[in-house]
C-alpha cells in the first residue's frame, strides 16, 4: 500500500477544518482502489482561535489526521516547507483547508500521477467572485513574470498540487527563506500535469490576503525569482546619462552662439527632482535585494513548532 499526505494549511480556520475533512473522506473508496492510505496533515499556522481544538477532535476520532501547530503565524509558504518536511507519504498533495481546492479533483489527479507524471497541478481558469482590482493586478503580475523570469509560473497557478516523493524531496532541498512555492515548483521542472478548474468560492470566513499583503507577496517573488528589476535600474542609469550628455552638449552649443541668459530654474528643478525620483526608486530596488539577501544570510528557521500529534 502506498501512502497519500494531504497537507492542509490552516490559519484562524476553525470552522473549515471538520468541513474539510468530511469532504476529503467522499474520496476514501476511490483512494482505496487505487492501493492507497492516506494521512491529513493540518498544518496550523499559529493561529488564533480554535483551529487547533478542531484538528485534536479529529485527531481522537480518527488517528489519519495529524496536527503540525507553529509557535506563530509563519505563513502559508512556512505551512506548506513544514507540511512537507513532516509528510511521510509517497505521494504528497497541498490544499486550503476553505475548499477552494477542490478535493473532487484527486482521482483525476491520481490517475496522471498513475500514468508517470511527477506532479499533476492546477490551476483556475475564472476569477469570479474575487475583486476585479485584485484579478487586474494577478494577471498583470503573471504577465510580468513570464517576461522577466526563466521560471514558468502559470497564470492562476494554485497551490493545489500532487507530487510524488521525488518532487517533494527536490523541493526540500531548496531551503531558502523568502520563499515562492509557486515559482519553487517550476524551476524544480519534473512532469507537469495541468489541470483547470473554475474557481470555487471559500466556504467559510474571509481571506487571509489584503491587497497590500498580496502586493508583497507578489514583490517577493520577482525578486525571488528574478533579477531583471537589478539590470532595469542599471539600464535607467546608463540612459538618464546618456540623455545629460546630450543636454549638456546642446546647452554648450546654445550659449556659445546665443549667450547665456539667466533663467531656467524651473526646469532645472524639475529635471533635478525627476532624476533624483530615479535614483532613489533603483536604490529601492536594489534595497529589495540587498534586504532578501540579508534575511537569507541570517539563516533562521522557517517554521518552530510548537506541538505535533
Ligand atoms: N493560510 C496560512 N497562513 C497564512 C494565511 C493563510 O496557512 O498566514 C492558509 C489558509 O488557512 C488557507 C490557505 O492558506 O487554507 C489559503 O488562504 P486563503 O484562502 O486566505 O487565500 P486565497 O484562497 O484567498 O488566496
Ligand atoms: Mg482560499
Amino acid at each position: 500500500m502506498k501512502l497519500l499526505s494531504v497537507i492542509v494549511p490552516c490559519y484562524n480556520e476553525e470552522e473549515n477544518v471538520p468541513f474539510f475533512y468530511e469532504e476529503f473522506i467522499k474520496n476514501e473508496n476511490c483512494l482505496k482502489e487505487k492501493g492507497l492510505t492516506w494521512e491529513i496533515l493540518y498544518v496550523d499556522d499559529g493561529s488564533k482561535d480554535e483551529t487547533v481544538k478542531e484538528v485534536k477532535k479529529l485527531h481522537q476520532k480518527d488517528d489519519r489526521v495529524r496536527l503540525l501547530s507553529f509557535s506563530r503565524n509563519f505563513g502559508k509558504e512556512a505551512a506548506m516547507y513544514a507540511g512537507m518536511q513532516k509528510s511521510k507519504g509517497d505521494y504528497v498533495v497541498i490544499m486550503d483547508v476553505d475548499l477552494q481546492d477542490p478535493p473532487a479533483l484527486l482521482p483525476e489527479m491520481l490517475s496522471y500521477i498513475e500514468q508517470g507524471y511527477d506532479s499533476v497541478a492546477t490551476r483556475r481558469v475564472s476569477r469570479k467572485g474575487e475583486p476585479p482590482i485584485r484579478s487586474f493586478f494577478a494577471r498583470r503580475f503573471y504577465r510580468l513574470m513570464k517576461r522577466i523570469s526563466r521560471t514558468e509560473i502559470m497564470d492562476g497557478a494554485r497551490d493545489y498540487r500532487l507530487m510524488t516523493r521525488q518532487m517533494v524531496d527536490a523541493i526540500l532541498a531548496m531551503p531558502e527563506y523568502n520563499r515562492f512555492t509557486k515559482g519553487i515548483f517550476g524551476w524544480v521542472g519534473f512532469q507537469t500535469k495541468w489541470l483547470e478548474f473554475e474557481n470555487v468560492e471559500r466556504l467559510k470566513g474571509e481571506t487571509k490576503w489584503s491587497f497590500w499583503g498580496l502586493l508583497w507577496y507578489s514583490i517577493d517573488g520577482i525578486t525571488a525569482f528574478s533579477t531583471a528589476p537589478l539590470s532595469f535600474a542599471a539600464v535607467m542609469g546608463v540612459l538618464f546619462c546618456v540623455l545629460a550628455f546630450i543636454l549638456i552638449v546642446f546647452i554648450v552649443v546654445r550659449t556659445l552662439i546665443f549667450g547665456d541668459p539667466v533663467s531656467g530654474w524651473p526646469s532645472l528643478v524639475c529635471i533635478m527632482s525627476l532624476i533624483s525620483g530615479v535614483q532613489l526608486f533603483c536604490l529601492g530596488i536594489v534595497g529589495q535585494y540587498l534586504a532578501k539577501t540579508y534575511m537569507e544570510v541570517k539563516r533562521r528557521p522557517i517554521y518552530l513548532i510548537k506541538e505535533e500529534l
